[in-house]
């Protein structure tokens, strides 16, 4: 890509619920050939293979499979340090086959950017981190999210917008498009919204004291344009 500042290796995306974070970091992914690490999918996948009674345990602590699925069926963040833990092993594996990383959904709680960054830092240099916060009232949060579908076949998030309500299959592999049950129900919606702006928002300060690059977009606009906005901060 031209223009491209060659410092930056790890991208984090920061945004709410139906900010098109998963749209926007699949496609940066493709154009800049970053990891794209998507930690919801990540998570999930071990919480789908785990056994009956499973868990993992961190500093002592016992974390049930079930009881984080439960969790995130409500709405509500997975428990930081069973997140930070898995991720933490990932960018340590990636970091090992020297790729870059986009975050779509890490960090998603300070505990878990105190765990995250710090490693970042010293695996990727100090300059090599830049956050990208796409701004979306709670309205357009909403709308979007109780419209929002994804393909049957890789799970290709298809964000509400007028170039793609007509869509019946994925544009990417033809397969399904699908609603998530549960968890795009308005309800959830709201409890997803508040976890949010109570948990995750916070960790704005947070990155301003480890002294990085903030990078601000308009998430109100067709994906293209968040896209080339986001394509321009990285210059
Ligand atoms: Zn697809």
């Amino acid at each position: 890509m031209k223009n491209f500042n060659n410092k930056i290796k790890t991208i984090i995306i920061l945004g709410a619920p139906g900010s098109g974070k998963g749209t926007q970091s699949a496609l940066l992914s493709e154009k800049l050939g970053f990891y794209y690490f998507e930690t919801s999918k990540v998570g999930e996948e071990k919480i789908n293979r785990a056994k009956k009674g499973g868990y993992v345990s961190i500093d002592g602590k016992k974390y049930y499979f079930e009881e984080e699925k439960k969790l995130w069926q409500s709405g509500k963040l997975w428990s930081p340090p069973f997140v930070a833990a898995f991720v933490q092993e990932k960018i340590k594996e990636l970091a090992l086959s020297k790729q870059n990383i986009i975050f779509a959904g890490s960090p998603r709680t300070v505990y878990e950017g105190e765990k995250i960054i710090p490693l970042l830092k010293k695996l990727y240099g100090k300059e090599s981190i830049v956050v990208i916060l796409i701004e979306q009232s709670a309205e357009a949060s909403i709308f979007r999210n109780s419209n929002r579908r994804i393909c049957e076949l890789v799970r290709h998030p298809i964000l509400y917008s007028k170039e793609t309500i007509k869509l019946k299959k994925c544009p990417l592999d033809g397969s399904k498009l699908l609603r998530r049950k549960g968890l795009d129900d308005p309800e959830t919606i709201k409890v997803r919204l508040k976890e949010y702006r109570e948990r995750t928002l916070p960790l704005v300060d947070f990155f301003k004291k480890q002294n990085l690059k903030i990078k601000k977009v308009n998430g109100e606009q067709s994906v293209a344009d968040v896209f080339n906005d986001i394509l321009k901060s990285l210059t």
